[in-house]
């Protein structure tokens, strides 16, 4: 059986070795085995179904909320010899039908269909009809509402597929799932195996920038790279539209893509850049789930997105290829007030706008923290490297070490009198000794550590609460308004056994530009 499985990967692939994880989740499938199969962004999920499609017999049905994708999934199949299709709305019903006819004749080894396509009857009873030698769910996460990607649809195939004769192998893929998403996909699908290759990529080299002009920001980044493709994302339509306004007036080339767009346009956007007809595309999170562009050099955050999930995949999508490439986030305390408002404004229940507020924290702390940017992600995931990764701005700089300890007793101390029930704008007020009217109010003026760091403005007083926060020596309670509590770890810095150590570095105004 393994010789076989090389001799696929080569014949019809090309290639000459698994990559990690592969073979593992291939064997799986080709023993009568459901498996969720984790992989970073090209990390070569295609081939784990592809594989045992041809391996077995029957017709191996693949979904995937991506319909721009499938067509291309199809090309390449049809280029290396294999009948595969794909049924979608882009096609006319009578090419719909003529496509289901030969499916239900068995014409085909790979079938593409999004997750509606289960609502129709007649699809199904040609399912009812055929030998299944698989069923991939593709993009995985979109079947669990913990997922940043829920789609209803993909929820409701599973009763349908309970009506099947047979009920046939299940192989479920995705590239960014929590600990809460891969057990849900597992107990949606009945899926006992998982193979997790980890989501380390090597090429990938994290940046945060905060307290910089971003436009200037991006406009010195731009000139260094002149000649290389990527990404902005801004985190509004108002944002890309005038972002994508100034770089076309001076003169880049430059596509833009959000959902306020027509349809028409947004092909055309799409098309542009993947072709390198345009270098910069300018988006919002609209664009880019299934984009498949391998050599996308650097992926640049206008703002700072809601939650790190939704931030790995869009920065993922650099790199494609293996290249060293850039992921930065330009970061601004305005980001914040931003992603609140989204998720008090959504019609999401009680519940999961908890969680929500959960999974900001988590991205705001990323902001913060003075540790390494990819063991941080990493370890949002469960899978830290438990080492510094030596690419990411903050290993890059960490030049200058500053014992902070004394601030951070001050801090700590005006937390607890404060009696723990404000959040970091109120404390960083209070440490400055603010005028305003809501200290009055509650009468914060006359604690003895009001106007205690008095010589630091607001600004910085918030940066470091964030830092304590971001490197859980300080806790928030959760939800709209957290409010900053102390942990076992304040109460050691309070009392003297711990020291809080900070790296600050100046940023030279072309630091990611440098990088390379
Ligand atoms: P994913 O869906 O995980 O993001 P893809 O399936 O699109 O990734 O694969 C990414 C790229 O890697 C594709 O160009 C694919 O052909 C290539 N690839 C996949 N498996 C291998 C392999 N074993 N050896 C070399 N290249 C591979």
């Amino acid at each position: 059986m393994g010789l076989r499985e090389e001799k696929l990967l080569q014949t019809y692939f090309g290639y000459q070795q698994f990559r990690p994880g592969q073979k593992e989740a291939i064997d799986f499938i080709i023993n009568g085995n459901n498996i969720l199969a984790v992989m970073p962004t090209g990390g070569g999920k295609s081939l784990c179904y592809q594989i045992p499609g041809l391996a077995l017999e029957g017709t191996a049905i693949i979904i995937s909320p991506l319909i721009s994708l499938m067509k291309d999934q199809v090309d390449a199949l049809q280029a290396l010899g294999v009948a595969a299709t794909y049924i979608n709305s882009s096609l006319s019903p009578e090419q719909q039908q003529t496509r289901l006819r030969d499916i239900s004749l068995g014409r085909y080894k790979f079938v593409y269909v999004a997750p509606e396509r289960f609502e129709s009857s007649f699809f199904m009873r040609v399912l009812h009809r055929i030998r299944i030698s698989l069923i991939a769910f593709d993009e995985a996460h979109c079947i669990s509402q913990w997922g940043h990607d829920f789609r209803p649809s993909y929820r409701s195939i599973i009763p349908q597929l309970q009506q099947l004769p047979k009920r046939p192998v299940m192989m479920a893929l995705t590239a960014t799932a929590t600990t809460e998403v891969i057990e849900d996909i597992q107990q949606q699908l009945h899926i006992e195996n998982v193979v997790n290759t980890g989501f380390e990529r090597e090429n990938l080299a994290f940046h945060v920038i905060k307290g910089r002009d971003k436009r200037a920001y991006i406009q010195s980044f731009l000139q260094e790279r002149k000649e290389e493709s990527g990404i902005i994302y801004a985190a509004t339509r108002k944002q890309t539209d005038s972002l994508y306004d100034q770089l076309e007036t001076q003169g880049y080339s430059v596509a833009k893509y959000h959902a306020g767009l027509s349809e028409m346009d947004r092909k055309r956007a799409q098309a542009a850049f993947i072709h390198d007809e345009k270098q910069l595309m300018v988006a919002t999170n609209a664009f880019g789930m299934g984009i498949d562009k391998s050599n996308v050099r650097f992926v640049i955050h206008y703002a700072m997105p809601m939650n790190i999930e939704s931030y790995y995949q869009e920065a993922g999508r650099a790199g494609r290829d293996g290249e060293k490439s850039d992921c930065i986030l330009l970061f601004s305390p305005q980001d914040i007030q931003l992603q609140k408002f989204l998720i008090e404004q959504s019609n999401m229940e009680e519940s999961v706008k908890q969680a929500e507020y959960r999974k900001l924290q988590a991205m705001i702390n990323y902001c913060h923290t003075h540790s390494c940017l990819t063991d941080y992600i990493l370890g949002y995931f469960h899978a830290s490297l438990k080492k510094r990764c030596g690419r990411c701005s903050n290993c890059v700089k960490r030049q200058e070490k500053v014992d902070m300890t004394e601030e951070a007793q001050k801090i700590l101390s005006c937390v607890k009198r404060m009696g723990e029930k404000f959040g970091v704008g109120m404390t960083a007020k209070v440490l400055k000794g603010s005028k305003d009217r809501k200290i009055r109010q509650f009468r914060l003026h006359t604690l003895s550590t009001y106007g205690i760091l008095s010589a630091y403005t607001e600004r910085e007083l918030t940066e470091w609460i964030q830092f304590l926060v971001a490197e859980q020596l300080l806790a928030t309670e959760e939800g709209k308004f957290p409010t900053l509590k102390l942990n076992q770890q304040s109460v050691d810095i309070l009392k003297g056994k711990r020291t809080v150590w900070m790296f600050t570095a100046p940023m030279p105004t072309n630091d990611v530009a440098d990088y390379h």
